[in-house]
């Protein structure tokens, strides 16, 4: 038999619980006295204050206090057996009726005093069906399901409210008071917070709503504080020695942490003062504030750990490169992974065209290559001739092998998974890391997922842009638009035309979707006659792709016919052109992707989304990125229609569910856990402090094994 004073015993040792009952709340994960202290309920019904009968509406749910007048019991056409009865208060009365609850008949009797709650109902008379009782002897300071602010739990059918109210209740009752306080004092009292006792017994049974508020924001600080410390310490274990190893505490939690401690400190030189000099257009103030933060963060002890945001076009590429040169400079390799071969090639074609030229050997690898030259480039790799190595996730393969990694940049970092980004960064030893992304992320996420993360962001766009015109128009206006199209290549630009699918299959033709292979017949037959059109889409071959890109690059193809294989990253200044057919099947930080493909030279740039949309809301879209050009209002309206889980991949994030808050209701008492949290580990980074053992337990126990995921890449 366990002792009383443990939270983990088990439910069955509660009285009134039996094996089958256990058996039920099992189902709902409600194993230990801890599991019940912790199962917040769902909702809350008001039932503190009585109405009088006189008062009582139909449709209303009500508490009420009265006498028993009379009682019957009778049997239903169906069946059924039907209890009834009388109640009345000194201003009238209520039939209070039961279906299948025969017991009723031993519990209640004439001349009874009871509090009735349930839904208010009138046929012929006024009615309360299936009303929720309670004796009123022995009410007053223990009623659980009347009289009060009642909690309401999710449950199975196997569970009544009723009945595990009356668990909960007594599990309080008894066991609250071994609750342990974790949280320090002095973060209770700074934080103003009530003690976890209170907190505890007010979430579920609250005094008050004032009071509830109180208890909730206490049980939410703890669980944000803990998420946040978690994060605190990941980041710390990446830059210092600072744990304190005899307590065991810190190879289990941070488990890769150990090696990680030292970072390559890197330093700016001749190289790079050469690369700056090269450059052929000044960097925007929020490229040379990133590129003055990835310095610092490179030549310092730690490994860098940045996420550099900016919006398509903004010159993340140029802001990656200095970080690659710096660890040219300093003897190091680096890379740089993109999602797509299309993209790796653009990268390796401009860091070429960059960086050659200053001894600094820049490689290729993709999955589409012939088995010798992907040889030949492993061992380059392999021996270090390759300064540089641009790529797609063909370069996480295990047969790649560096013979020192200093650097790792992801481009469009939302397109890689978890894993594929751990596996990169294990490449080398503690390389510096940069993520790169588009897609500007919440600030819900940003201190959450994202938390371990330093961020750099680039606001503007390059001096001389012209911002991109979006039109939304619908069939009928499509040879006007061709014609639109070849006045702009009359004058030398380029355009693209983009289609949701590849080839005619009997989807396409059912939804009549548009598909790259049948456009690109048309268009080269029958529209753009006298102009070179282009095909590319993911099917094709690596040696095809390379060739229409290249093509469209040097201007030999004038209208390129592609899939969203161009969706990321594609910079071909002189296209100010793009069409994208059946606009209102791709999502709306799709669409502002794709558009960000144009407007990229010093000339004014067309967006034309073809659309009949079958739907309002797919109207409203499309009005939407019509009408906006800021891709952080485009990213949250998006967030709002798909949910931010699925847009940045956080189901596999490797942090626990939050079981308590809510991150967006919440996210003020997450800024405070954060703040605090981490000042703590700042302070004790081992949490070898008396007062934080409470704190390092649940430490371990919450992320036994998952901080190593917590961080992205
Ligand atoms: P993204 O942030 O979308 O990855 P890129 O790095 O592809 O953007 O840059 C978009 C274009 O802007 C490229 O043609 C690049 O050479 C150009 N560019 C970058 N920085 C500047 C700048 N400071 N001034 C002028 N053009 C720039
Ligand atoms: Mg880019």
């Amino acid at each position: 038999m366990q002792e009383k004073n443990d939270l983990k015993t088990l439910v069955r040792y509660i009285k009134g619980v039996g094996p089958k009952k256990s058996e039920y709340l099992a189902k709902v994960g409600l194993n230990t006295i801890e599991d019940i202290l912790y199962y917040l309920p769902k909702r809350y019904e008001d039932r503190s204050s009585v109405t009088a009968i006189k008062d009582l509406r139909s449709g209303e749910s009500r508490t009420i206090q009265g006498e028993i007048a009379s009682l019957s019991s009778r049997t239903g056409r169906s069946g059924a057996s039907i209890f009834q009865a009388v109640v009345s208060d000194p201003t009238g009365s209520i039939h209070a009726v039961w279906f299948n609850q025969p017991y009723l008949r031993d519990m209640l009797k004439a001349g009874d005093k009871v509090v009735l709650y349930g839904k208010v109902e009138r046929y012929d008379r006024l009615q309360m069906v299936q009303p929720e009782y309670e004796l009123m002897e022995g009410l007053e300071t223990d009623s659980v399901n009347i009289g009060r602010i009642v909690p309401v739990y999710s449950l199975t059918a196997e569970l009544t409210q009723r009945f595990l109210r009356s668990i909960v209740f007594k599990t309080i009752c008894e066991y609250v008071k071994f609750a342990a306080e974790r949280l320090p004092t002095y973060i209770i009292a700074r934080q103003k917070l009530v003690d976890i006792k209170f907190a505890l017994r007010n979430i579920h049974f609250p005094t008050n709503f004032e009071m509830l508020e109180k208890a909730y924001k206490r049980i939410v600080f703890e669980e944000f504080f803990i998420l946040q410390l978690a994060l605190a310490v990941r980041r710390k274990g990446r830059g210092t020695e600072s744990f304190d190893k005899s307590s065991g505490f810190r190879p289990e939690l941070s488990r890769g942490t150990e090696e990680a401690a030292f970072g390559h400190s890197m330093t700016a030189g001749e190289l790079s003062g050469s690369f700056k000099k090269a450059l052929p257009f000044e960097l925007t103030e929020g490229q040379k504030k990133a590129v003055a933060e990835i310095e610092r963060d490179m030549s310092g002890a730690r490994p860098m750990n940045r996420l550099l945001e900016g919006d398509v076009g903004s010159g993340k590429t140029v802001v990656a490169a200095h970080a690659l040169v710096l660890a040219a400079q300093n003897g190091f390799q680096s890379v740089i992974m993109a999602p797509t071969e299309v993209l790796a090639r653009q990268h390796f074609i401009y860091l070429s065209e960059l960086l050659m030229p200053l001894g600094i050997n820049v490689v290729l690898l993709i999955g589409g290559m012939d088995a010798r030259m992907r040889e030949r480039i492993y061992s380059e790799i392999k021996d270090e001739k390759a300064d540089i190595v641009v790529g797609t996730h063909a370069i996480i393969e295990a047969a790649v092998k560096f013979k020192n990694l200093g650097l790792a940049v992801i481009d469009e970092q939302h397109k890689f998974g978890v894993a594929q980004r751990a596996i990169l960064r294990r490449k080398g030893l503690n390389p510096h890391v940069l993520i790169m992304t588009a897609t500007p992320i919440p600030r819900t996420l940003a201190l959450t997922v994202y938390g371990d993360l330093d961020i750099s962001t680039i606001k503007e766009l390059p001096k001389g842009r012209f911002p991109i015109v979006t039109y939304w128009v619908e069939e009928d206006k499509r040879d006007q638009m061709y014609g639109f199209i070849k006045e702009e290549l009359e004058i030398g630009r380029q355009a693209y035309v983009v289609c949701p699918l590849i080839d005619s299959t009997a989807y396409s033709v059912k939804h009549k979707a548009q598909n790259a292979v049948e456009v690109y017949e048309k268009l080269k037959n029958e529209v753009f006659t006298n102009y070179e059109v282009g095909l590319l889409h993911g099917r094709m071959s690596s040696k095809e792709k390379d060739k229409a890109m290249r093509d469209f690059k040097k201007g030999k193809i004038e209208v390129l016919v592609s899939t969203v294989v161009i969706e990321v990253g594609i910079d071909i200044p002189n296209a100010s052109v793009m069409l994208i057919e059946n606009a209102d099947r791709f999502g709306l930080s799709q669409l502002h992707q794709l558009r960000g493909r144009i407007g990229r030279g010093g000339c004014k740039s067309y967006c034309i989304l073809l659309a009949d949309p079958g739907t309002d809301a797919a109207a409203e879209r499309l009005k939407a990125i019509e009408e906006t050009l800021d891709g952080f209002e485009i990213a949250e309206a998006d967030m709002d229609l798909r949910g931010p889980g699925e847009m940045f991949g956080t189901k596999q994030h490797g942090l626990p569910e939050i079981r308590f808050g809510n991150l967006a209701k919440d996210f003020g008492i997450m800024e405070l856990a954060r703040i605090e949290a981490f000042a703590l580990i700042e302070k004790d980074p081992g949490l070898s402090e008396e007062h934080h053992q409470l704190l390092k337990k649940s430490l371990y126990e919450r992320f036994r094994g998952r901080l190593e995921l917590i961080r992205v890449g």
